[in-house]
């Protein structure tokens, strides 16, 4: 996997038609964590944690396959209503329309309940008709028992009916594979 570019708009996204699997999540989930563990390197994803590329849209090839597209965090509970303004901006206009988007890979931290940004990026993604797959990220922070619990409550909350819940933990490696399957099977024509 190699960083491919940032983009602030519809211009500069990628134009070689590679399927794109983007990656949606609360900040601090762990979704550069998870991008990392996903292409078996350690520092990669670091770059879209730069100054001034928090606010981009960051891709990253994946060989000839595909492009993870890694998406600005939402729901900090404080940012003033212009950033989450731009935000919106920004990530609606790669989600809506974007021809390569594969398969969106939403990420929640079965730690926490689900919260109102959880919850408007899945009826945003439902009412679109954007295909999703969930993944519980910091597995390793959970017993066992609690993460099948919470795996259930993901579910009813920000999942469907049809999709699993995967849990993946970025620092163990627990279920890397299974999701790189999930992301596979997604992206079968
Ligand atoms: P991002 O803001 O969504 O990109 O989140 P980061 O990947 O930067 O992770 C946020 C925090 O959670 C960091 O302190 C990480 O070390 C921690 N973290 C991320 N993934 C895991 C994980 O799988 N297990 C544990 N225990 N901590 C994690």
């Amino acid at each position: 996997m190699t960083f491919a570019g940032s983009a602030a708009g519809p211009a500069q996204f990628p134009r070689d038609g590679l399927p794109e699997v983007a990656f949606l999540g609360r900040s601090n989930v762990g979704k550069s964590s998870l991008l990392n563990a996903l292409s078996g390197q350690k520092d990669l994803a670091r770059v879209s944690a730069q100054p001034g590329r928090t606010r981009l849209v960051n891709f990253f090839r994946v060989d000839d396959e595909l492009y993870f597209v890694d998406l600005p965090g939402y729901g900090y509970a404080r940012a003033p209503a212009a950033e989450r303004e731009g935000w919106e901006r920004l990530v609606t206009s790669y989600l809506l329309g974007r021809d390569p988007l594969a398969l969106c890979l939403f990420l929640v931290d079965p730690r926490h309940e689900a919260q109102g940004s959880d919850e408007m990026l899945r009826d945003f993604l439902d009412r679109h008709g954007l295909p999703r797959v969930v993944a519980a990220t910091k597995a390793d922070k959970l017993g066992r028992g609690e993460v099948s619990r919470r795996r259930q409550e993901i579910r009813r909350g920000v999942g469907s009916s049809a999709l699993d819940v995967i849990p993946v933990s970025a620092r163990t490696g627990d279920g890397i594979d299974e999701l790189w399957r999930a992301i596979r099977a997604a992206l079968k024509p």
